[in-house]
């Protein structure tokens, strides 16, 4: 039997839940069966209404009629109200400050009810409980997989989507393990890893995760497809690590003293990591193979130094057999404004040694210096720059993503630079590395925080090194996390910033029309009601704007010219203002709402005033009443870097919460796993030794096909 076997020929699918399934990424059975729960509930637990008393937590199964919203008697707190029918009796339902759910639920629905019983005047209630509509009420003599349900039986719950149930999900899995498939599929993992890690094989881990009979069973199956996701992308990057390791590079020797003379013109000290940093990288250079390398630090760490001074190694070396002409570099950066920065601050470093530095971008090409000014920069033809760069005239070349194009061609590339490389694909970094046949250094640089783990999966081709410290006597940004009382007294403090012309970020987790999918969201300030707020209560003498997503790309543009020449003072925006803004004079960030945010995301909002020598603030306004947020949040004031800040989110919000989590393209259970070290470590260890003993997966077929079975289904 097939094993991506179409779904509809084992269950009936209407069409609207075709649609559904398919943004669940769901067409196969396999997809089904790879479409794991989310959580586990026990149906142990669920009782009749009869059977709740006062005190009680429990689970309840019925259906709900009497929906009605009003506004509570004491503090007028809009609520929901209603009654939820077994055939055993009734008991009332109350939800304050959530009267949405009543429209969501919708009267007669069957839903599975979880919270605690209270009693008021002899009347039982549930109140504020946890509510999830069903298609069916389980009985605790449901056919599970087979096996007769025990008062513990856990019952999972999948993510669902609308037209798809979790139950749904739940009898449909049922039914595609029926066809027995489970005893078709070809285990991927080979027998000793599942043996050295307790892992179990792939039938019972699919059983185990599905139906599981106890919390171990299932966590034991969960870990099994952590690890075996992992390992995968892991065999497939050190592939291509191995591959690219063992091409032809250019052997960089080190000359000690012009290096130190091109360090001593920088007017600061390099900090421990930027020296450790470059040591390393010149250690690679001398290397006949290429490095791959990727560099992490926070935005102000000073990666450009790093990047400036080893490229200065590269272009003060001679083709081999050469005594004239330079090896070259390529710069690329992510934006054309970030191109343009970088290509200025190059010829700042390079125009003393007489190097000819190149810039190309979508709108045109430079080179610095002019032939009639040897200090000015002049606009060339795109045809002139490729020219001198396919000739080795241009040793240096700055660009954005123009960089990469077929036409663009070196004479001896010998270091390519990635300037944050998150925001290029894997594919566009490779397409640079890959431009000529003599391979080049490439060294990626990201100020994007992720948990180590995180990096070492996704970034498993690259060696990693981290800038940890901030170069010294940079003023950190004074970062006060205030409760509701002490709002007035920080709005007066900003008041005497912006008097003296400092401007202020506001940002707000929302733009304006409440989400009725997230019940906090409703209680978060949204940009558009703040923004009116603020103007009419508490800085009326100040020109304030907004800015969010939804807003037309000129209208974000002339916001933002606005608010850099100093025209709008305070600027009220959701989280877009995170990248690719630089204005100098913004020095007060005020987050609103931050418990909804990641550690490692307020951190980069809070970076947007890391721009000057003058003083910055950061406020972290929270209306959290809760000691392990306020906790969390303190972190921000002690933690060394976004990296740090970037584990805090891992163990204390977990993975699914992670800053940037959708664009790593890993699944839930792999996202779970990065929490375990021990387990990362392993997957890694164990696909290296694979790929040294190994390097084609000739003597193991299996790997092999799965790897190339999961190329063909990879997105990017
Ligand atoms: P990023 O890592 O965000 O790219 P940059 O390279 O732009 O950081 O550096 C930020 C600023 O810090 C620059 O003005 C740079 O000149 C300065 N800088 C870099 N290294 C040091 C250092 N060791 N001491 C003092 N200032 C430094
Ligand atoms: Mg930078």
């Amino acid at each position: 039997m097939e094993t991506d076997i179409a779904l509809e020929q084992i269950l009936q699918i209407r069409p609207a839940q075709k649609q559904a399934l398919k943004k669940l990424a769901i067409e196969s059975a396999k997809d089904l069966l790879y479409h794991f729960p989310a959580r586990y509930e026990t149906t142990g637990k669920a009782k009749t209404v009869v059977e709740l008393s006062a005190g009680m937590q429990a689970v309840v199964f019925g259906r709900v009629s009497g929906l009605k919203t009003k506004k509570a008697f004491i503090k007028k707190i809009p609520m929901a109200e209603a009654s939820l029918t077994d055939e055993t009796g009734s008991i009332k339902i109350v939800w304050f400050h959530q009267p949405y759910l009543a429209k969501m639920l919708g009267e007669g629905s069957l839903v599975r009810l979880e919270g605690k019983v209270t009693e008021r005047k002899g009347t039982l209630y549930f109140s504020n409980p946890k509510v999830e509509r069903v298609d069916k009420i389980p009985r605790a003599t449901d056919n599970l997989f087979g096996k007769e349900a025990d008062a513990h039986t856990l019952y999972p719950v999948y993510p669902e989507t609308r037209g798809v149930t979790s139950n749904w999900i739940y009898y449909g899995v049922q039914k595609v393990i029926q066809t027995g498939i489970l005893d078709e599929l070809k285990d991927p993992l080979p027998e000793a890893l599942r043996k050295k890690y307790h892992l179990p094989g792939l039938k019972t881990a699919f059983i185990w995760i599905h139906a599981p009979k106890n919390e171990a069973d299932a966590l034991s199956a969960r870990k099994r497809f952590a690890f075996e996701e992992i390992f995968f992308i892991q065999l497939e990057k050190q592939q291509e690590r191995a591959r690219f390791a063992k091409e032809a590079g250019f052997s960089i020797a080190i000359n000690e003293n012009e290096f130190k003379d091109f360090v001593a013109r920088f007017p600061f000290k390099p900090t421990d990591g930027q020296t450790r940093a470059i040591e390393m990288i010149q250690k690679d250079f001398k290397k006949p193979h290429p490095m791959a390398r990727l560099l992490e630090g926070d935005v102000g760490s000073g990666k450009t130094f790093v990047a400036a001074v080893t490229a200065h190694t590269v272009v003060t070396s001679r083709p081999a057999g050469q005594d004239f002409g330079n090896l070259q570099v390529a710069y690329m950066a992510p934006t054309e404004v970030l191109a343009r920065q970088q290509f200025e601050s190059f010829i700042q470093y390079f125009a003393h040694i007489g190097i000819n530095v190149g810039l190309i971008t979508g709108s045109g090409c430079q080179k610095f210096p002019s032939k009639i000014n040897p200090r000015a920069t002049t606009d060339i033809s795109r045809t002139q720059l490729l020219k001198w760069v396919a000739n080795g005239e241009i040793p240096i070349l700055v660009g954005t993503h123009a960089l990469i194009q077929k036409s663009v061609r070196f004479k001896h590339l010998a270091y390519v630079v990635i300037d944050e490389q998150h925001r290029f694909g894997t594919g566009q970094r490779q397409t640079l590395a890959n431009k000529e046949a003599f391979k080049p250094h490439l060294l990626s640089m990201t100020a994007t925080p992720i948990p180590r783990t995180l990096a070492l999966t996704i970034y498993g081709d690259l060696d990693l090194t981290v800038l940890d410290e901030m170069p010294a006597g940079r003023k950190p940004v004074i970062t006060e996390i205030v409760s509701p009382e002490r709002r007035k007294v920080v709005y007066e403090e900003i008041r005497k910033e912006l008097a003296v012309g400092r401007q202020a970020y506001v940002i707000c987790p929302r733009i304006n029309e409440p989400d009725p999918s997230k019940e906090l969201a409703l209680l978060a300030k949204s940009v558009t009601e703040e923004a009116v707020r603020l103007k009419r209560e508490i800085f009326p003498e100040y020109e304030i704007a907004i800015m969010h997503s939804k807003m037309k790309n000129e209208e974000k543009e002339s916001v933002m010219n606005e608010f850099k020449s100093g025209k709008i003072k305070i600027l009220v925006s959701t989280s877009v203002v995170e990248v690719g803004v630089n204005v100098v004079n913004a020095t007060i960030i005020i987050i609103e709402g931050a418990e909804r945010f990641g550690l490692a995301q307020l951190h980069q909002l809070r970076g947007r005033v890391v721009r000057s020598t003058k003083q910055a603030f950061c406020y972290i306004f929270t209306e959290t009443k809760s000691k392990n947020s306020v906790a969390r949040l303190k972190a921000l004031q002690t933690a060394k870097n976004g990296f740090e800040l970037a584990e805090h989110d891992l163990q204390f919000r977990g993975s699914g919460e992670l800053y940037g989590r959708k664009q790593w393209g890993l699944s839930d259970v792999a996202m779970e796993a990065l929490k375990n070290i021990k387990m990362v470590e392993a997957a890694r260890t164990e696909a290296h030794e694979l790929i040294e003993k190994d390097p084609e997966l000739k003597k193991n077929s299996a790997l092999a096909e799965k790897l190339s079975e999961k190329k063909e289904i990879h997105f990017e």
